[in-house]
């Protein structure tokens, strides 16, 4: 049941993610109909998709003519009710990027199950609600799937294509090959919070957080060893300034929430202040740093000895992190590399890393971690014991 390459593709939330899946799916040849149920977000995204087209003109991606048609090709669909709903019948696969509520959710999938064809795919776009239910919300489950982009996603090349328990795998394996079609990379990742990256980065930003929390270090130094010793693009502050400090907070607490409150994931209190203090980051001016006019940011504390101190903490955390969804079953090794380096840019990915430290200093630094603290949140991976067992028996 591959998808043709004349597909109509809807899209459901004309937001940041659905504005910029319809540019996608346009400047790749299809008609998309793009529904908001505020005609006033349709309005925006279309001139947010005019605005990022022009600049793939001006960067030399696309010709005048390119970026004019694929704006031609979406179709804009203001309000939700019988009579939008119907506009997405001829589709061959929608997209749902609504906001992340279940309930809402739910009902965008039912109405779209009355109106499309009995083979029609039907995507969700969720960060952290589950596939399965969604699917549990159809008639037929079997044809629902996660397809999960990246923000913004005509720039990030990373597709998460997740397959509920109740998942036909042909539509998984057509899900994927159609977004390859795009030009994008695509991984499988099981149908557990947080799919790849999102449960994976979680470290990233929770050890740093609680390496600032207990005054270890502060967050331009922990910035700056990030960077500059540890390779990556950004630091945790300034990205999780830049991602907006309600948005990586809500995250963080619904992939603690659909773990069981396991304690590798809690949410940080600094984090949760910020956010009821409305210091989002960038968008509201302030965060962990200061954006407003005249403000300075705060220069790091150079110290290479604390930097690597610190750089080796997060990253023995965020290797463990990948060992233990290795372990679990999330995805495959190939594609939990994949995701690290092409979701969220980091510099290796964290599997290599960790041969490269070698497995038993990484389970020599999470279980020093665990001595000193005596908690359940630095617990090393059994894959992460077995593989240091290994490296003991091989090379003594
Ligand atoms: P957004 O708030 O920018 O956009 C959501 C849009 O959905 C709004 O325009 C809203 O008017 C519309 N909407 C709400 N209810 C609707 C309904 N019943 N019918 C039609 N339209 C409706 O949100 P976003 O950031 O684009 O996120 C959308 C989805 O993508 C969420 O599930 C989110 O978790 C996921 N996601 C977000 C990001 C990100 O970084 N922003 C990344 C990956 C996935």
């Amino acid at each position: 049941m591959p998808l043709a390459a004349d597909t109509i593709v809807g899209v459901v939330g004309a937001g940041a993610m659905g504005s910029g899946i319809a540019q996608v799916a346009a400047t790749r040849g299809h008609r998309v109909i793009l529904a908001d149920a505020i005609p006033a977000a349709l309005d925006r995204a279309r001139s947010a998709i005019a605005k990022s087209l022009d600049r793939q003109v001006e960067k030399g991606r696309l010709t005048v003519a390119d970026a004019e048609a694929a704006r031609d090709r979406i179709d804009y669909v203001g309000g939700i009710g019988p009579a939008q709903w119907a506009q997405f019948a001829p589709c061959g696969l929608v997209i749902e990027a609504i906001l992340e509520d279940l309930p809402l959710k739910k009902a965008v999938f039912t109405a779209l199950e009355r109106v499309i064809a009995p083979d029609a795919i039907l995507a969700t776009n969720t960060s952290s609600l589950s596939v399965a239910a969604l699917g549990g919300a159809c008639q037929h489950a079997e044809r629902v799937v996660g397809i999960h982009f990246f923000n913004p996603a005509p720039v990030m090349p990373l597709v998460e294509i997740v397959g509920a328990i109740t998942t036909d795998p042909a539509v998984v394996a057509a899900a994927r090959a159609f977004i390859d079609g795009w030009g994008k990379t695509t991984v499988i990742a099981s149908d557990t919070p947080g799919f790849i990256v999102n449960r994976i980065a979680r470290p990233f930003y929770g050890e740093a957080l609680r390496i600032a929390e207990e005054g270890i270090a502060d967050p331009a130094t922990i910035d700056w060893a990030m960077r500059d010793i540890g390779g990556f693009k950004m630091g945790p502050f300034e990205l999780m300034d830049f991602i907006g400090n309600d948005v990586n907070y809500a995250v963080t607490c619904s992939v603690f929430e659909a773990m069981y409150y396991d304690p590798r994931y809690r949410p940080a209190l600094t984090q949760r202040r910020l956010v009821e203090a409305g210091l989002l980051g960038r968008k509201s001016g302030r965060g962990y740093y200061d954006y407003r006019d005249g403000a300075r940011l705060p220069s790091p504390l150079r110290d290479q000895g604390l930097g690597k101190r610190t750089v080796d903490r997060i990253v023995a955390m965020l290797v463990n992190e990948a060992v233990d969804a290795l372990h679990m079953n999330v995805a495959s090794a190939a594609d939990i590399e994949l995701a690290m380096t092409k979701g969220v840019n980091y510099p290796k990915g964290l599997l290599a890393w960790g041969d490269e430290l070698g497995v038993r200093t990484v389970l020599q630094r999470i279980t020093a971690l665990q001595d000193e603290y005596g908690e359940d949140r630095y617990r090393p991976s059994p894959s992460l014991r077995r593989l240091a067992k290994e490296a003991r028996r091989i090379l003594g």
